[in-house]
Order: structure tokens, then sequence, then C-alpha cells
């Protein structure tokens, strides 16, 4: 492609929409949005219900970890999003900013009084009782709303955790995250709002903006200590674009690491036996790689009340029709911080196979370790891009996450026996060997995080240390999880990364 381009972004998840959003409103920054997947027309997309569904098809990368010796040997999908609006397109539609004070740790960049207003700036909240409040945006393009519709059991989890004397707490984004509530999602009209739908769409038309899908990025190549453009495939072409001023690789938490590796920026070592040119050596690359650990616990109820009830023609025809309904719901409807904890609920049994609606009502509950301690690394598999990268998060190699998750399967089975889910008929047995139910079915809460790491391999501006021209902008830079889901948090990275472009920060 001849053109330069001033910024070329690199992924279009979370992040890369947003930086095209926010970098396109100057007419005089010409912007390159390039993303492997498609274009985000497939039905299901705005199906909240339908989520699950969106697994392991041409819209998810489809990942796997290396088998892990803590978890008996199991490999452990991990799906992520490919299609615009990257993981934002599939995903659970949570929002949860975790604790302000979590992003402190990250560095003086990333203290309060910078990553609230970044929050605000992104959210259109729509319960009328927060809009333009201390805590909440209400002129931001990301619409945040309550449940349209909330399945009894989801009110009886809140009833519950009230029983074992938690807290309620009507807003996890408020002054404070602990107690239990109802989550909110980002959905607008009942529908999910991906960043594709929240930031690219109303932006699309802009004539300084280009964005091409199916578009493979396969490298960086440099001139000295300077990215200076990408090279990419889109079917059997192969094509390079050049940024003028700076590549802002957003392709998310595998993607981007595995992009600094083969593009010679990583451990020397590692990088010489793939046989790959060393630009810069940065031994922090694919370390630090670390996920939310979460044990999904099935239990069953006899009244017929669980979102099985969800699959019927007249559900699909009211949520076509008027956004309203059970199809509505983002599954993980309600949930719950306590200590290290946080809880997600789902009015499903989950061990039906997929939403198959031929299964028995019942009920999910998610304990997730807010704070792991337990890392891995993300390597090469080879140099071909094409290629998954090597995932070993490491799941419970530090003995404390053990420890935690015991806790929370504990208060699980807590949770399930009270009185509130009693009325709908459940009855829980004797808790089980604890920690083999754990290794047996500990899987991912899908917030892997940490293999580019403020600090280690980006600066505080998240420009990779030693190269010019290139930051990492995505969920990949996080030192340490916030605690609770990421999608909002790497919204609130990508406004803050553009904000620091636009030099407005
Ligand atoms: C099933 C699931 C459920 C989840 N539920 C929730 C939830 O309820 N709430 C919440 O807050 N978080 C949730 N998350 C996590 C959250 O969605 C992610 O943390 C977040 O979207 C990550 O943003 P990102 O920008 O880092 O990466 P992504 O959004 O994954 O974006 C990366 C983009 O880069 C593209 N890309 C990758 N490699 C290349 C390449 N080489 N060339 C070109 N393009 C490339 C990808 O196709 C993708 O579009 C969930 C995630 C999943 C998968």
């Amino acid at each position: 492609m001849s053109t330069p381009y001033d910024f070329i972004i690199v992924g279009a998840g979370s992040a890369g929409c947003v930086l095209a959003n926010r970098l396109s409103a100057d007419p005089g920054a010409r912007v390159l949005l390039l993303e492997a997947g498609p274009p985000a027309t497939h039905p299901d997309i705005e199906i909240p219900l339908a989520f699950p569904r969106l697994q392991r098809t041409a819209l998810d990368w489809a990942y796997f970890t290396t088998p892990q010796a803590e978890l008996a040997g199991r490999p452990i999908a991990w799906p992520r999003g490919k299609v615009l609006g990257g993981s934002s397109a599939i995903n659970a539609m949570v929002y949860l900013r975790g604790r302000l004070a979590d992003y402190a740790s990250w560095g003086p960049n990333w203290c309060p009084d910078y990553v609230l207003p970044a929050f605000k700036r992104a959210e259109n909240q729509q319960r009328p009782s927060l809009r333009d409040t201390h805590w909440h945006g209400a002129s931001g393009p990301l619409d945040v709303a309550d449940l349209r519709c909330v399945n009894p059991l989801s009110q009886a989890f809140v009833e519950a955790a009230l029983s074992l004397g938690w807290s309620y707490n009507d807003d996890f984004n408020g002054a404070t995250q602990l107690g239990a509530g109802l989550f909110q999602v980002t959905q607008r009209d009942g529908r999910r709002q991906s960043v594709a739908a929240a930031y690219l769409a109303p932006v699309r038309h802009r004539r300084n903006l280009q964005i091409i899908t199916g578009a493979l990025v396969r490298r960086l190549r440099f001139d000295g200590d300077r990215a200076v453009g990408v090279e990419f495939s889109r079917g059997p072409e192969l094509l390079y674009a050049e940024a003028e001023r700076e590549i802002l690789l957003s392709a998310g938490s595998l993607e981007s690491p595995k992009l600094l590796l083969l593009s010679g920026v990583g451990p020397a070592a590692e990088l010489e036996a793939q046989g790959l040119r060393v630009r810069q050596s940065l031994p922090d690359v694919g370390r630090n790689l670390h996920d939310h650990p979460r044990v999904a616990l099935p239990f069953r109820c006899q009244a017929p009340v669980s979102l099985l009830n969800a699959f019927t023609s007249e559900a699909q025809s009211e949520f076509h029709q008027f956004g309203t309904g059970p199809w509505t719901s983002n599954l993980a409807e309600a949930g719950a911080f306590h200590g290290d904890l946080q809880f997600h609920f789902l009015p499903l049994d989950l061990s039906n196979v997929g939403l198959d609606p031929t299964g028995h009502h019942g009920f999910t509950l998610a304990p997730t370790l807010l704070t792991p301690r337990s890392r891995g690394r993300l390597t090469l598999a080879s140099a071909d891009p094409a290629q998954a990268p090597i995932i070993d998060p490491g799941y419970l190699t530090h003995p404390a996450d053990l420890a935690a998750m015991r806790e929370g399967v504990g208060a699980s089975y807590e949770l399930a026996a009270s009185a509130a889910f009693k009325v709908y008929g459940t009855t829980v047995g004797e808790l089980p060997n604890v920690d083999a139910l754990i290794r047996s079915r500990l899987d991912t809460c899908y917030h892997p995080a940490g293999a580019c790491s403020i600090g280690t391999v980006v600066d505080q501006e998240l420009r990779v240390r030693g190269v010019r021209g290139l930051r990492v902008v995505d969920a990949s830079v996080m030192p340490m999880l916030p605690r609770g889901n990421t999608h909002t948090p790497v919204v609130m990275v990508a406004e803050r990364a553009a904000a620091m472009l636009l030099g407005v920060d």
C-alpha cells in the first residue's frame, strides 16, 4: 500500500476500536485499522443470550493452553474474538471497572485521578440516578445498562448472599465493590454493544480512517530502532503499510506479545532459537502471563424457572421485536465480591451441553480468584505468523491460589444450600473432595493479561522499551489484573493511550 499513515492500529478489539475513534477525531491524522477477522455481521453477536454459541466458530481464535500440570494435565480452552469488536463481540458483557486502587500499583500514570476520568469519558450510563455523578459518565460512546430481564434465580442468589451476612451492592462501579447484586452490562436497547458498535460504527465514514478486515498482521518492520511499518496478509496477498508517527499493537493478550516476538523484540536466546533476528532484547516479553481462574459449579433445581425457559420462539420474537425478554440476558446476571473472590452467578445449569434446551433446570456458581499469584509464559511455537503461540498460564502453580479457590468453592456450596434456593427445589449434597474438584474443573474467566507488562516491556506511556514509534495498548500491558472483568479496564487503557497520543492527557 503506497499511502503512509500517521497511525497504524493492529487489531480492532476492545482497545483498537477506541483508538481508531479517538485518533481519527483529528482530521489531520491518517489512521489505518487492521483486523484479522471479518466485519461484525453474524446475527448471534447482538443476541446477549447467544454469546457462548460464538465460541469455536470462525469468530473465535479458539486457543488452548498447554496441558496444565496442576489441573490433572488438562489443556484449557481460551476463546478470543476474531472479528471487528474483538473479544467485546463475543464476551459476556459484564460492565466492571475493578477497584481504582488496583491501577495505582501499575505506576504513577495509572493513579485514580487519571483512571476515573478515562472510565467516565467512555461511559454513557443509562440508569438515571447514576448519570453524571462522581462515579459515572453520561456522554461517552459505551452504553452501560441494567439488565432488562432478571431471572428469579439471580434474585435468589442475591438473597442467599445477604443471608450469609454479605452486604447488598446496587452499583459495583461506585464507592465500594464489595457485596452482592446484579451486574450492569454493555448493552443498548437490550442488544450487545461491542466496541465496534459503540466506537467504530459512528465514525466509519471519516475519510481519514481506513478499516481493513481479513488482514492478518505478520510482523513489524524497523528502520534502525524505529518501527516503521507492518506486513500483513489478506487472503493470498502479502501487503505492507507504513506509519509515520506510531504503530499501536492492540492485538490482544496473546497476539500482541506474539507479534513483538515475531518482529525480533523479546528474549534474545529464544528468538535466535527460532531463527529470528534480534531487534531489541527484551527478556520479559511473554512473561508474567496470568488470568483469573474460576471453577464453574452447576446445581440443579426442581422448579422450572431457569433460563432453559428462554429457548422458545416467543422469547425469540420478543427479543427481535422489542429488545426485551430472556434473550437479553447475558447469563452472568448476578454476582458478588467477597474477600479475594468474585462470584459469577448464571441462572442456567451449564453442565447441560452448550445451550441445550432439553437439559435440566438449575444454576451455575463460578467463584473466581481476583488476585492470582500464579504466573506463566507465552512463547513462540515457530517463526510462522500463522501458528498459534505456546500458552502456559501456570494455573495453581502458586499454592496460595489453590487455598483461595477452596474458600470460593466452600462459600458457593453454602450459598447454594441457602433457603433462597431451597424454595426452588435445590438440594445440595455433601461437599466433595474440594481439591480434586478444583483440579478437575478449574478453567478460565477469559481474562488473560500481562505478557507485555507495564514496567518491564512497556513504559508508563505504553511505549515498547528500547524501540521508537511503537506502543502496546490492550490487556497484555496489565502487570497485575484489576479485581473484576477486563473489557472495561481495556477500554480505559485505550482511552488513556489516545489522550497521551493526542497530547490532551
Ligand atoms: C468468552 C468471553 C467472555 C468474556 N466476558 C467478559 C465480560 O463479561 N466482561 C468483561 O469485562 N470482560 C469479559 N471478557 C474479557 C474481555 O472481553 C477482554 O479482556 C477484552 O475484550 C480484551 O480486549 P483487547 O483489546 O485486549 O483484545 P481483543 O478484544 O481480543 O482484541 C484483539 C483484536 O486483535 C485482532 N488480532 C489479533 N491478532 C491479529 C493480527 N495478527 N492481525 C490483525 N488483527 C489481529 C483480533 O482478531 C481481535 O479483534 C470476556 C472474554 C471472552 C473471550
